[in-house]
């Protein structure tokens, strides 16, 4: 399919859950809309682009994507503005990234205007779904996966783009405790950490369980050769106010371009702050809490937004940083995102998608 429109069949649940739906007691992927999206690609398109009421879909189990993890996701958000306007953040990145994860596992990509105009539908129909209040917003939850249905490790010729909408409130509710982790990785130089891949998650399972088993709320991956650089925070980038400067891992191989991390070092510029995207080292960090340098620590990403980091841990020993409360910078970043999202201050970025 090419064409600049897309050509959407749309059919209704009979029943609306909405009314039995509790906002103030959502947890974060449990409660789905009434409807899901879904399509199909086989001999070389996309096609068959329709919205149909949540549930179950048939599949082999003989589909390649559960047995060779060709699978990928992504993550974005709607947000309900006062106006009862309805804004997607920033769905182009997303689509370019969805690109790179298929890329990277031989799937098929999308073009940008089929995946912005496939999830503007989706929300389109669950607008009454979205949250007004506060930190709330409706999670996109775009997926991907291989659908042939037999046992040969080669890429799959046909497969499935499913689009799941949740409305969800915040996802941290207190400060982070965490630790660097220096014995499992996440991802390594050549791999594929950059991409979505569903496999990264199912492999980041154990020492996540592991770190909480130990006590704390989530684990800062460091470099899968040295274990002396750290990389991401759990499923979220990771960025710090070290010297007054904005300092956050460069993107690479091994660690994922968050559409997050882009907006707040586009913010960090507008606001006359340095900013430095490189490699930083365990050391640096440490040395920054014991100094006072480390002024402010926090992950960043669509699920968690900006959840602030309370201490460090590294082998044993423990840092403590400032009260989150406190923090200018990433107080600030947190009230400007919400802000822009909500439609409260002026889109200068034209980062708001309007459905
Ligand atoms: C999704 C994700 C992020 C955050 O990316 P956003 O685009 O900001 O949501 C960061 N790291 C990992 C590993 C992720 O999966």
């Amino acid at each position: 399919m090419t064409t600049e429109t897309l050509d959407i069949k749309i059919t209704k649940s009979a029943q609306s859950r909405l009314a039995q739906t509790d906002f103030s007691k959502l947890v974060f992927g449990h409660t789905f809309t009434d409807h899901m999206l879904v399509a199909d690609y086989a001999d070389g398109e996309w096609k068959n682009f329709e919205i149909v009421p949540y549930g179950e879909i048939g599949m082999s189990p003989a589909i390649s994507s559960l047995h060779y993890g060709q699978a990928f996701f992504e993550g974005l958000k709607a947000y309900k503005h006062a106006d009862g306007q309805v804004s997607v953040f920033r769905p182009d990145k997303n689509a370019a990234r969805f690109n790179k994860s298929a890329e990277r596992l031989c799937m098929p990509v999308m073009p940008e205007e089929l995946f912005v105009q496939s999830i503007a539908a989706l929300v389109d129909v669950e607008r009454d779904w979205i949250p007004t209040a506060d930190n709330h917003s409706l999670y996109i939850r775009p997926v991907m996966f291989a659908t042939d249905p037999f046992l040969g490790v080669v890429p799959s010729k046909t497969y499935k783009y499913v689009i799941l909408t949740c409305p969800v409130g915040p996802y941290f509710s207190k400060p982070l405790r965490v630790k660097f982790e220096t014995t499992f990785t996440r991802s390594a130089e050549g791999g594929f950490g950059y991409a979505k891949a569903a496999g990264n998650y199912g492999g980041a399972m154990l020492p996540t369980r592991r770190a909480i088993e130990e006590g704390f709320d989530q684990l800062i991956w460091t470099d899968a050769k040295e274990h002396l650089y750290a990389e991401e925070m759990g499923a979220a980038n990771v960025m710090f106010l070290l010297d007054g400067k904005l300092v956050t891992p460069s993107t690479r191989d091994t660690i994922l371009d968050g559409v997050t991390r882009d907006t707040v070092i586009a913010m960090a510029k507008d606001w006359g702050i340095t900013v430095e995207e490189r490699r930083i080292s365990i050391t640096e960090i440490l040395e920054g809490a014991r100094s006072g340098k480390l002024t402010d620590a926090f992950g960043a990403g669509t699920a968690a937004t900006i959840a602030p980091v309370g201490a460090f841990n590294f082998e044993g020993e423990e840092y403590t940083l400032s009260d989150p409360a406190t923090r200018e910078f990433s107080n600030r970043v947190f009230n400007t995102l919400n802000d822009l999202r909500y439609g409260r201050i002026a889109d200068t970025h034209g980062w708001n998608y309007m459905v």
